[in-house]
Order: C-alpha cells, then structure tokens, then sequence
C-alpha cells in the first residue's frame, strides 16, 4: 500500500503519524512545498516577538522525521493530480503513484487586489521563511501598518510592537477578532494593545501602497484617504483554502475541500483534512470551513484511520479559540460573536478586564466567550460539542459554579 500525503504540517504529520502506527509495511510519502517541515504555524509570531527561538517553533526534530519510517520530500510542490490513472505530478515533472491520496495542504494568504501591494516592504505572515524575513527586516522604531483585523494580525501587532516598531492597525471589520468575538470582549482586548501603543484604523482597508523611485515602500493611503507613515506592511487579510493540486478536477468544492463524515472526498481513495477542508461542524451541523490547528491534527488522524480501513467517524469541530493577548486570557467556542434571533445571550460578568457570555440555542450551548478569566473553559467546550443541556444545567451554568461531572452525572 502507498499513502501519498500532500503537505507536512498539523494534518499532513498527524495522518503520517497514525498511518505508521496502523500501517507499518505500507510506504508513506509525504510531499511539503515548505523547505522546513513540520513546525507550528501557531508559533511564529512568538519567534518574531523574541519570546521563542526559531528552533522551538518546530514540533519534530530531524532525527524524529528520520526516524519516523516516512519518506519526505520537502521544498518540493505537487503542482497536477490525475484522479484515474491515481497519481500526483511535482515541480521537476515526476509522477508519484498512490493508493490513497491525502490532501493537507492547508490554506494560503489572500492578497489583496490593492495598487502597489507587491513589491519590496509587503509581506504576508503563513510560514517560518515569512517570519525570517520579517525579522530581518524590522528594526527598532520602524513604521510597521498591519492589514487585517483577524487572529494573525492581532498576534503579529503584539509581537512587532514587543519588537520597539510603531505599530498600526488597519482593518475592514468594525472592532478585531470579529470571526469569534462580539464588539465588548474585542473592546477590551483592542484597549489593552492601545495601551502598548498599536494604533487602530477601523472600518477602512488600504486603497493605495506607495513606493518611493526606488520601489521602497514609504506609506500606505487608507480608503478614507488618510495617509499612514510605513516602512513595512504586513498583510494578514485572510487565508483561502490551497486547492491549486486540483486544477480542473472533478472534485466537490464549496469554501475547502468537501469531505463525507470519513474525511474523502468526493473522488473515491482521496482524503483531505486541515485548512484545505470543510468537514462536520458540530454546533452549525453542517459542513463548515473551521481553519484551527486542533482541528487540522484531528481531522489528519481521523482521515489516517480511514484510509487504513477503519471506518471512524469524525466526530466533528467548531470555532474555538484560547489566546493570551497583551496578558489578557481569552478562550470561546461556538457561536457567541453576534446577536441572532433564536440564541439567548447571558453575561455573567462584565467589566473592564473580565467578561463572560454564555449563548444559548433550544437546549444547547451553543458557545461562550471567557475574557480574563478562563476557569471551566474546558467543562463549556465539552457541553458546546457534545451535550444538550437541561434547565437545571442551565440555571448551574448561569450560576457560575458547575463541574463536568456534576452538569453530566445521572441527577443533573
Ligand atoms: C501566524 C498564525 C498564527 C496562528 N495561530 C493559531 C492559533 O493560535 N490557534 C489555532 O488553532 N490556529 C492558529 N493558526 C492556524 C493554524 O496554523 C492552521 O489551522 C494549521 O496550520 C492548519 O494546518 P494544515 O496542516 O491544515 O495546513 P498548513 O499548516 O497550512 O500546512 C499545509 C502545508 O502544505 C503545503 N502545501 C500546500 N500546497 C502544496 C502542494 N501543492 N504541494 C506540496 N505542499 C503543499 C504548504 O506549503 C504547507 O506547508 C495560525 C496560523 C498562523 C499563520
């Protein structure tokens, strides 16, 4: 048997990982576009902040991914697929057969169709190469502005800003992190970064970058027309599914690759999992785009399992989060970002450095917000994927005091 995965990061190393264990004759190829491999993505503003070195960013060593039995080609790009004759071709035009194909190929940043945006100073943040080059670009007292109001531009704000650059902020949503929080909890993480100095320009996206006759970029104009000093700008406006492998392939797509509840997709003997999926979403029940790295080792197990013959079920994901922002701690799950007709909002607390927001849909949890305070997140994560919830649950949630087994045990 020969699994071929495509790409070596949450996913790919997961799926190699459980294929070895279940499979231990079959040849497993995996195939990275990344020169260095396995590492966390989650990691590497830490490195640019100087919190972590480079080399703690990795989650194997080379001895490990040696010693593993898997073939890895890295710095290598499968650039075709051929779904009949079952094999994937690579940048020098080989050809490598497979049983079953797994795709974990992640997602890649969106650049913006904005006059100006390539060139020198402009860099997106997705790899370690990307952060390399970032390091070596910043210096103390730089004008850095940042595109994006997301996860990625609010953690390399914070790290740029450790750093000693002047950093701003220019986002299209009304208030950052608006993929998971509501405007109260985000309001009181975007007052702690103004505290570390992060200006934020919100509501606005870039209409202009501006380059001297060098080609060096000197300041960006927001669509407002205000003009922002930058020596560099990092564009962290969104990742998209990396789907380039399937050309014009007869494969379902809606956002990501769709999967069954067996991780294939709809081209039999081929996998997918990670950012490149959208699989079951357990509060949504539907199939939904949740790009998270827990996620994407879940999902890689899960898809392993399968292509080695067991037919295990994913159990499903939801949006979850757990951030320590500016020393403010933030873990939320579910749906608890806006106000929709039938989910009832509760906030147990809310001042200005704790806040708790418990949302409820029929008898479900169906997520939570816990700023500053983050005890029990586990307990609400557990009753947002899997519990209905009684009012007797509910009044002991509301109540603040509860345990998993106390909410769960036979007398709840
Ligand atoms: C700065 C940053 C911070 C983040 N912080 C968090 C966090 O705090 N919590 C969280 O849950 N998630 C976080 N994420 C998201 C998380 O990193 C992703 O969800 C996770 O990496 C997805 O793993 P994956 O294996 O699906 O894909 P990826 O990590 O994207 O890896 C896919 C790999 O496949 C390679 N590849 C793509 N196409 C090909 C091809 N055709 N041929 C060969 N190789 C190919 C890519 O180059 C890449 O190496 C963060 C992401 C970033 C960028």
């Amino acid at each position: 048997m020969h699994y071929v995965i495509i790409g070596a990061s949450a996913a790919g190393i997961s799926a190699a990982e459980t294929l070895v264990r279940l499979d231990p004759d079959a040849v497993i190829t995996v195939v990275s576009r990344e020169k260095d491999i396995a590492y966390s993505r989650c990691l590497v503003t830490y490195y640019i902040s100087g919190q972590i070195s480079r080399d703690a960013v990795f989650i194997r060593s080379d001895e490990q991914l040696r010693a593993s039995g898997v073939r890895f080609i890295a710095g290598t790009e499968a650039v075709g697929l051929d779904t009949e004759k079952r094999h994937i071709t690579l940048t020098d035009a080989s050809a490598i057969s497979y049983d079953r194909l797994l795709v974990a190929s992640g997602a890649s940043p969106v650049l913006p169709d904005i006059k100006g945006i390539k060139g020198l100073g402009v860099y997106t943040l997705r790899t370690i190469a990307d952060a390399d080059s970032i390091i070596a670009e910043m210096t103390e007292s730089k004008a850095v502005t940042i595109l994006g109001d997301g996860l990625v531009a609010v953690t390399a704000a914070m790290a740029l800003n450790k750093r000693g650059m002047c950093v701003s902020l220019v986002g299209i949503a009304p208030h950052i992190l608006a993929g998971f929080l509501d405007s109260r909890a985000a309001g009181i993480i975007q007052n702690r970064m103004t505290e570390a100095g992060i200006r934020f320009y919100l509501g606005k996206s870039f209409s202009e970058v501006n380059r001297d006759a060098g080609g060096r970029l000197n300041s960006v104009t927001l669509s407002d027309g205000t003009s922002l000093e930058a020596d560099m700008a990092v564009i962290a406006a969104g990742v998209k599914p990396e789907l380039k492998v399937f050309g014009e392939t007869a494969v379902a797509v809606e956002k990501g690759l769709l999967v069954d509840e067996f991780m294939e997709t709809s081209v039999p003997g081929i996998y997918a999992a990670g950012d490149v999926a959208q699989a079951y979403d357990v509060v949504r029940n539907a199939p939904v785009w949740n790009p998270l790295w827990p996620h994407a080792v879940e999902q890689g197990r899960c898809a392993a399992l399968n292509m080695a013959g067991r037919k295990v079920r994913y159990s499903g994901s939801t949006n979850m989060n757990s951030l320590n922002i500016g020393g403010i701690s933030l873990v939320c799950a579910g749906i608890a970002n806006s106000e929709l007709p039938d989910y009832e909002s509760f906030y147990l607390s809310d001042n200005n450095s704790t806040y708790k927001k418990l949302v409820f849909r029929n008898r479900k949890l169906a997520g939570f917000i816990l700023l500053g305070k983050t005890e029990k997140s586990g307990v609400l994560t557990s009753l947002v994927k899997h519990e209905t919830i009684s009012p007797t649950q509910k009044d002991k949630l509301l109540g603040g005091h509860f345990s998993y087994t106390a909410l769960t045990g036979p007398d709840h």
